[in-house]
């Protein structure tokens, strides 16, 4: 319809036009944040159904998020109505999800694969380097894992990287062997982790050419909204989808690509993304045609200022200028704490002021950080104030023990060679089936070569099985059976009720005394919810349909090293901040793809932000220079930088200086409202000597010095906070001294005077700054 399809450019500026009316060559748009990437999307999409070039099934769009995919279908709703539902618009996961289950015969898999997450997997790749005979210290479970998931996203089978590992090389030759063993464990559990899903994906489609087809005449408009964060497998995935490669023999065009990305957001190249995608793609696709945007709509003058000064001190990048019609608006607010409470206090006071005197609500307002951790102060204060707050990741609801052990019965229940989650539950809650009745029963499996279930159903034949675990075994199998018969017959929630009372799982941490115990009743409530919500929103979808949603929505966007929650606890947490108007406290990586009104960018301090890691990598520091460019990009019209001169990490109070991001930044767009003592150098004396340590916020922590423990042990990260030593102990250069944590040392310089002396001390695990008058040290 014309008159649809003109409205639709309504409201675009020239180069968005172009891009949404683009037809044939593969497409490219290149932009800073905030520019309407993601908005020219959506339109691009309602374009090519209100002009008729294309119906709503021939479109897949794909995204980074769950909550991405949320967001655009609801764009797309609000532009077309009801046919967005009978489109694909969803991540690579989910499409690669969707595929191969759909395909599963074809391959070889049985349809109802189980997907694993990473605790799964690496629980699997434990038992595999176990039975391989492994060194868990020499080569840690973790660090296969993270090799596996490389070569996973690399499109490299545990085949190939046999062959190229080099044996020399000890770790790629327990990587091979263990690669080796997880890739069968994997098969015969007939389970998928999330990087097969990809993968896998695309090995059918090279093997199947008949598959690839398929998929190759049904999609014709493939659209990428970030493009920037995605790996080696997903660019090929996307390769295979558009077709048309010189091998390609079928008669048919390729399909219209069109990718969006900004190379300066590229911020998960710890998960094997590369920015070379979005780099090379007019090479890739000669006949690309690309757009730039350069006006941005989201921030004022004066944010983009200050993120293009911080962005380009970047290697390598093109220059770009992000322009503004909104004006200059506000200058920055900086502020340094005493302590990361102080710095929190200041937030809570600003978020305050902003409600009484600038009429905005706290649901227009996120705080951001770069770790997990930091919360915690934050949400101190706020409960303090009573400021309404959400925070957005945190502990993950799925990822908590009675959660996957539930969700572990129910994956049990829909596919019984899921031998991860078998075991799991084999002695939970406590039968009897201690861990030499798993073995055995394992030794059954293998010498049968029979699945584990299989080998529980003929336990009596297990070497060495006493009769008093032969009972249990017989026990959980029937129990087992039982529950399925429920799942089979009644549904989702009875089975999860069924598998909670039957089990005995709630009974027995309804008869603990321990406090933990009674939020996990509530916490299995809350799954029983969520099951039940499922079933009515789904009235068609089976036990099987609801773990996999459960699959995705837990780990697509779960980031091990930072931490966010997933994509659909964030979309759900963020709209429910947006209405109940209550503040968002979120990662850094999280916010991606969002705005705010006002944004608090907190710790901002050398080592946190940028992370330690950086600090003799180059290619870490431009990473964390996009994760800054990211949060200083989401703030529309105010922006905080905030830091703490001194923040306890790991159990230490560590002396932080400030964060060269924050020097990046153009002074004259900074109001300080309150100053660190070290600007501008570090060390130099400020005017603010009074000192406010002390206080009720410190006075809570354990003390410090619960021995021997190392500043990363789990000990040291409970303890979280410290108590200051009565006395400064006073050294000076060259002196030695003992810690509690860090063990002996040597002082290298002494800085500051009185309660701010600050020593720098080299010890076995690196060099650290001290605040002496909070520091567990003594003289050797
Ligand atoms: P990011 O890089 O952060 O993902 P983006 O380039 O995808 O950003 P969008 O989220 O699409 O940017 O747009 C940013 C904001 O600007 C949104 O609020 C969007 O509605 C608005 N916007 C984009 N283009 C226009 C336009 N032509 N007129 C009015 N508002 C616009
Ligand atoms: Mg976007």
């Amino acid at each position: 319809d014309e008159s649809r399809a003109a409205d639709l450019l309504q409201g675009l500026n020239p180069q968005q036009e172009e891009a949404v009316k683009h037809a044939g060559s593969p497409l490219l748009i290149v932009a800073g944040a905030g520019s309407g990437k993601t908005r020219v999307l959506s339109h691009r999409i309602a374009y090519l159904l209100a002009t008729g070039r294309s119906n709503p099934g021939q479109i897949l769009a794909i995204t980074f998020t769950n909550k991405a995919a949320a967001e655009m279908r609801e764009r797309i709703e609000n532009l077309v109505g009801g046919v967005a539902k009978t489109m694909w618009i969803s991540t690579f996961h989910s499409s690669c999800v969707r595929i191969l289950r759909r395909e599963a015969k074809t391959v070889g898999m049985n349809s109802n694969f189980s997907i694993y997450d990473s605790a799964d997997s690496l629980r699997l790749i434990t038992l595999v380097a176990k039975g391989l005979d492994l060194d868990p210290k020499r080569f840690t479970p973790k660090s296969i894992m993270h090799k596996i998931s490389a070569l996973k996203n690399e499109l490299i089978d545990e085949e190939s990287y046999a062959e190229s590992a080099n044996s020399a090389d000890p770790f790629e030759s327990a990587v091979a062997e263990v690669y080796k063993g997880y890739a069968q464990r994997m098969r015969q559990a007939n389970a998928m982790d999330f990087d097969d899903l990809i993968a896998q994906t695309v090995f059918m489609f090279r093997a199947f050419p008949g598959v690839a087809e398929y998929y190759r005449r049904r999609f014709r408009h493939i659209l990428v909204d970030e493009y920037q964060d995605t790996n080696h497998a997903q660019y090929a995935l996307v390769r295979e989808l558009v077709g048309g490669g010189d091998d390609d023999a079928l008669d048919l065009p390729p399909a219209e690509l069109t990718v969006v990305g900004d190379s300066d957001q590229s911020i998960y190249a710890f998960r094997g993304a590369d920015v070379r995608n979005i780099n090379d793609f007019e090479k890739d696709y000669p006949s690309a045609r690309t757009i730039l945007l350069e006006q941005n709509y989201r921030s004022t003058q004066t944010i983009l200022n200050a993120a293009n000064a911080v962005i380009s001190r970047n290697p390598n990048r093109p220059e770009k200028r992000l322009w503004t019609a909104e004006g200059d608006g506000e200058k920055i607010i900086g502020y340094v704490g005493e302590n990361e409470h102080e710095e929190a206090r200041f937030i809570a006071e600003e978020i305050d002021r902003l409600q009484d005197e600038e009429n905005l609500r706290p649901g227009d307002v996120a705080v951001f950080y770069r770790t997990n951790a930091q919360s915690r102060s934050l949400e101190d204060v706020l409960v303090r104030v009573g400021l309404p707050y959400k925070v957005v990741g945190g502990t993950r609801f799925y990822e908590r023990k009675e959660i996957k052990d539930a969700l572990a019965y129910l994956r049990v229940l829909v596919n019984s060679d899921d031998v991860v989650n078998l075991r799991r539950i084999l002695n939970e809650p406590k039968r009897g089936i201690g861990d030499r009745a798993e073995y055995s029963v394992a030794a059954l499996a293998e010498r049968e070569r029979i699945s584990f279930m299989a080998a529980l159903r003929r336990a009596d034949e297990a070497p060495g099985l006493a009769t008093r675990s032969l009972n249990a075994v017989n026990g959980f199998v029937k129990l087992i059976d039982d529950l399925a018969e429920v799942a089979s017959g009644s549904g989702a929630s009875a089975a999860l009720e069924a598998v909670l009372e039957q089990t005995g799982y709630l009974a027995q941490l309804r008869s603990s005394s321990d406090p933990q115990d009674e939020s996990r009743v509530e916490n299995l409530a809350e799954l029983v919810a969520v099951v039940r919500e499922y079933e009515r929103d789904n009235p068609e979808g089976s036990l099987g349909e609801f773990l996999e949603q459960v699959s995705l929505v837990a780990d697509a966007d779960s980031i091990p090293d930072a931490p966010g929650g997933s994509a659909e606890e964030v979309a759900a947490a963020v709209e429910e901040s947006r209405r109940q108007g209550v503040v968002t406290l979120m990662t850094l990586h999280t916010a991606k793809g969002l705005e705010f009104p006002v944004v608090f960018l907190t710790g901002m301090e050398q080592g946190l932000f940028p992370h330690q890691r950086s600090a003799t990598d180059p290619a870490e520091l431009a990473e964390e220079r996009r994760l800054a460019y990211v949060g200083l990009t989401r703030a529309r019209q105010r922006l905080y930088l905030t830091r703490s001169e001194v923040r306890s990490m790991w159990g230490q109070s560590q002396y932080n200086p400030a964060s060269q991001f924050v020097g990046e930044v153009p002074p004259e767009l900074i109001e300080w409202k309150r100053e660190g003592m070290d600007r501008p150098t570090w060390g130099g004396g400020g005017s603010i000597t009074s000192s406010r340590y002390g206080g009720s916020s410190w006075g809570a922590g354990a003390p410090m010095g619960t021995g021997g423990s190392t500043a990363n042990s789990p000990v040291a990260k409970a303890i979280g906070r410290v108590q200051p030593q009565k006395e400064v102990v006073s050294v000076t250069a060259g002196d030695r001294v003992n810690h509690t944590s860090f063990g002996s040392g040597t002082v290298l310089a002494v800085e500051g005077a009185g309660d701010k002396t600050v020593a720098k001390v080299k010890f076995d695990v690196g060099e650290k700054r001290l605040l002496l008058r909070y520091a567990p040290l003594t003289k050797e």
